[in-house]
């Protein structure tokens, strides 16, 4: 790791008390660029420092996408206004298959190549009120608010296929491409559920996709409102939304 110099704080000296100095090095040594103190004053300058810092530690350095901490607020957020709006969301977990050998065959920063590549394909298929994060190793994850069944499965796919489509190279007439496989789950309309519930079942069809052989995007069949499950009972198995509630 690069060491940069902090520059001394350009704060006036009520405020220059502040220990900003190591805030300032995060921010110059991630290309944060502040605007000058003197063009837009104290207050201004002290909420773009704070903002940048937010920004920070909201992103995953590697690929820029959203981190895990910023995932779980939007999740968290998305389930406030699916109770409160009934809009259908689709949270999707994406996970590289069979990473591993991309790393024992090309090494490590090959792999760090196809994270950078996988995550620039990710944010490739999503639409403005999507957020993609990654949230572990080779684990992605979208969330989709107001995102009807039909074009989950679609959006699922065609996230699926334009990963498997795409190719990175790694050396002059070398290249390296994979596949990955997804699972998805809607949250409950009009219930609000704990976040974990919702990822673990996400997760639990992720699992099956795996077993099922990778490259292949499972959806868990929507939950329905109360009102629709009574009367078509025999269509979904609906118990897990009766327990979620
Ligand atoms: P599966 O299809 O079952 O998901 O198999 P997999 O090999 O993708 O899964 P496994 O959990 O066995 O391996 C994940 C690998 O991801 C192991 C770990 O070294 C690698 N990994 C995690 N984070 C990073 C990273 O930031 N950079 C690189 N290059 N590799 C990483
Ligand atoms: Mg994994
Ligand atoms: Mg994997």
């Amino acid at each position: 790791m690069s060491v940069v110099r902090a520059k001394p704080s350009p704060l006036a000296p009520d405020t220059a008390t502040l220990r900003l100095d190591a805030a300032l090095q995060l921010l110059e040594q991630s290309g944060h660029v502040l605007p000058s103190l003197h063009a837009v004053g104290r207050a201004a300058w002290l909420q773009a420092v704070i903002d940048s810092l937010c920004e920070l530690s909201s992103q995953d350095p590697l690929t820029g996408l959203a981190n895990r901490r910023h995932f779980e607020l939007a999740l968290d957020r998305e389930i406030d206004r699916v109770a409160r709006a009934g809009e259908p969301a689709l949270v999707l977990m994406i996970d590289i298959d069979n990473f591993k050998q991309v790393n024992d065959t090309y090494g490590h920063a090959t792999g760090d190549l196809v994270l950078k590549s996988v995550a620039h394909v990710l944010q490739g298929c999503i639409r403005p009120m999507d957020t993609v994060s990654r949230i572990g190793g080779e684990e992605f994850a979208i969330i989709l608010p107001n995102c009807p069944f039909d074009f989950g499965q679609t959006a699922a796919e065609r996230v699926r296929t334009k990963v498997q489509n795409r190719s990175v190279l790694i050396a002059p007439g070398q290249e390296v491409s994979v596949t990955v496989s997804i699972g998805g789950a809607f949250a409950p309309q009009r219930a609000r559920i704990p976040a974990q519930q919702w990822l673990s079942r996400a997760d639990q069809q992720l699992y099956i996709a795996k077993r099922e052989g990778r490259n292949r995007a499972r959806l868990e069949v929507p939950p329905m409102l109360p009102s629709e499950a009574e009367s078509r009972p025999a269509l979904f198995d609906t118990s897990w939304f009766h327990e979620a509630k």
